[in-house]
């Protein structure tokens, strides 16, 4: 018998995602980020819902370590950003099939990737002057558009830098994309989104996936398999975290953290069975989690578990376990079987 455990792909609910970050930047090119292997859910599987996007981002070309890469870049007719002196040096040694479209990253405060400010305009200069590069356009990216440091100091030093220079830019993130793209200068040419395409909220817990009109995108559901009582005094799992105050009933879930189900999730945490949200008791294990069933008397083995996805937002069950939606999506283990709903 297959392991009792499956996730869902939604692909109407990618859509729907596309069409709200859409509404958000009008007028704007959007971009499906799709790194992570889209976030956990598959390129493949996540193409067809998708597939409306303006384009698909994905960073690990981006960050090509050989001029390899940068073949295929210009064969395949893709994209790429530029964030450092080496790549233009491999730029310039490499024969082009068709000029490269570039995205020259500037660095205005995330201080990850990316040209200080001082160097950007002579990287430009140096680009410009390649036979290699046709189109330049500019970008960056925002380390706290989900915050209240917002957005202004980069967008600040972003136009300061790239004033005056030609080209299409494109600085917004989900986070940015939602809170700050009623301004048209801001949404520019190009917005990134990635989690909020895949219904998680870039600024849980200000504001949830609902708030901002998102669906989900992934759910994960097991079954419950077992069943059992606790008299007062025991205590479930490993390392004995929880110990029951009462008798209770509890039931067994298949599904554990080589699933993708968080190891930290503390007690408490909330796992809808039969549609009501039993606690998690005591530590994830390899493939097992206990719940609590006494609110749902109804429940026994075979009953649906909901980890995350329709029925419990991801960034409530990633918030419990002091982790973000991000990593839960992105570490769905390779062994769980997936379904494309249509
Ligand atoms: C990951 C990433 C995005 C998308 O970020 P989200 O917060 O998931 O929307 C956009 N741009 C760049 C450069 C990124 O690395």
């Amino acid at each position: 018998m297959p392991r009792p455990i499956q996730a869902i792909i939604h692909t109407d609910a990618l859509r729907h995602n596309l069409r709200r970050l859409r509404a958000a930047a009008p007028g704007a090119r959007l971009w499906a980020v799709v790194k992570a292997n889209a976030y956990g859910h598959g390129i493949e599987r996540a193409y067809e819902g998708l597939r409306g996007a303006d384009g698909f981002a994905l960073l690990d070309l981006a960050e090509a370590e050989r001029a390899r890469d940068l073949e295929l870049c210009s064969r395949l007719a893709l994209w790429h950003a530029v964030h450092g002196d080496e790549q233009i040096d491999w730029l310039a040694m490499h024969k082009t099939h068709a000029p490269h479209h570039v995205f020259l990253k500037l660095n205005s405060g995330m201080n990850r990737l990316g040209f200080a400010p001082e160097r950007f305009r002579a990287a430009h200069a140096r680009l410009s002057a390649l036979p290699q590069v046709g189109e330049i356009s500019l970008m960056t990216h925002f380390s706290d558009a989900d915050g209240d440091k917002g957005i202004a100091g980069q967008w600040a030093v972003f136009q300061r830098v790239t004033d005056g220079l030609p080209g299409e830019r494109s600085v917004c993130n989900s986070a940015a994309t939602l809170r700050h793209a009623q301004d048209a200068a801001v949404r520019a040419d190009w917005v990134r989104p990635g989690i909020a395409a895949y219904g998680g909220s870039p600024d849980f817990p200000t504001h949830d996936a609902a708030h901002w009109g998102l669906r989900p995108t992934m759910t994960l559901t097991s079954k419950l398999i077992a069943s059992g009582a606790l008299q007062t005094g025991d205590s479930v799992g490993y390392g004995s975290t929880f110990t029951a105050a009462q008798p209770m009933r509890v039931r067994v879930a298949a599904c554990g953290y080589a699933a993708g189900s968080p190891l930290h999730a503390p007690t408490g945490t909330p796992e809808p069975v039969d549609g009501a949200r039993p606690r998690l008791l005591g530590r994830v294990s390899m493939d097992r989690l206990t719940v609590d069933l006494d609110p749902v008397p109804q429940a026994g083995p075979g009953s649906a578990v909901t980890l995350w996805g329709q029925g419990l937002p991801i960034d409530e069950v990633a918030h419990a376990a002091g982790t973000i939606g991000y990593e839960l999506m992105c570490a769905l283990a390779p062994r769980v079987p997936v379904v494309v709903e249509a």
